[in-house]
């Protein structure tokens, strides 16, 4: 339906989970979704990353500074004092850019880094999609490579590329080398590291010497002298962390709620004939039934 995703809404639907609190759980949402439910502003924000407040990201930022870890209480903290000042939303930079109180019940010291999951499949887009972008920037022959691999360059002139379609880049960057000028090889080495980091911790096996790897995509990274995104960041300060402790992120990936999206729509609200129009009279008993159908089935 065309409801739009913001913290209200969200906050309707979080408020009818009656076991919320007494349940453990990772969120795995995209960062949008993510922000919204934390209460902190988007991915432009000064401060805009959900797990902590690391405050240069772009073409100066510095991967080896340690940043402070938010927790469930900085948040509310943060946004209280940002509510109490009545400051305007492009002041709440002051308050680390957290403008709500975040939505997740929870011991209110618990890391965000320890119940957000970093999102492996949009990450894995942006990052993807940045590298791919900036390299054409220097470049005029990069869709070349897109062509070798049977992609239309002309369809990601904006827009991210599809999941299937980075992994198609990540795994053949070989072909890449062999058609790259001399001052596009450090393009050729990002995705070369960046392949062995998803190969390492993007998928159901977490594999030996992922640390490693994504060290070395820092370095190379950092050696291209671009801007360092929110998603990059992830890759770069919170891929590692999460890993050492939960494992590799294929567990976790928002895949699921990704296509649940429309599974639901397709298998049950069309499929069994329950959909009715905003406004009709039977609409919350079809979507009701429509729910219980979709989620027996699903469990
Ligand atoms: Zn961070």
């Amino acid at each position: 339906e065309n409801i739009s995703e913001n913290y209200e809404n969200i906050k309707k639907v979080l408020s009818q989970i009656s076991n919320f609190n007494s349940t453990n759980f990772f969120m795995c949402n995209d960062l949008k979704a993510t922000s919204l439910i934390l209460g902190i502003q988007n991915a432009s924000a000064t401060y805009p990353c959900p797990m902590c407040e690391v405050y240069d990201l772009g073409v100066s930022h510095n991967p080896y500074l340690v940043h402070t870890q938010r927790t469930i209480s900085s948040i509310g903290k943060n946004a209280t004092d940002f509510k109490i000042s009545n400051s305007r939303r492009s002041e709440a930079k002051n308050f680390f850019s957290c403008v709500e109180l975040p939505l997740i019940p929870g011991n209110p010291d618990i890391k965000i880094s320890d119940i957000i999951v970093p999102p492996e499949l949009h990450i894995m887009q942006g990052v993807v999609k940045h590298m791919y972008d900036n390299m054409c920037k220097e470049w005029s022959g990069a869709t070349e490579w897109l062509n070798l691999l049977g992609l239309e360059p002309q369809k990601y002139h904006s827009g991210t590329f599809l999941g299937n379609h980075c992994h198609s880049m990540l795994q053949n960057v070989d072909k890449l080398r062999r058609i790259s000028p001399l001052h596009i090889l450090k393009y050729v080495a990002v995705f070369d590291h960046f392949s062995k980091v998803v190969h390492s911790t993007f998928g159901m096996t977490l594999r030996e010497g992922y640390e490693d790897e994504i060290n070395k995509f820092t370095v190379a990274f950092m050696d291209l002298g671009i801007s360092v995104t929110l998603k990059v960041h992830m890759v770069l300060a919170h891929v590692s962390p999460f890993c050492r402790k939960f494992g590799a992120l294929g567990w976790y990936s928002e895949q699921a709620t990704e296509s649940a999206h429309s599974d639901f729509k397709k298998n049950t609200w069309e499929k069994h004939n329950l959909q009715r129009p905003i406004g009709h009279l039977d609409y919350s008993q079809m979507l009701l039934n429509a729910v219980i159908v979709h989620n027996s089935t699903r469990v």
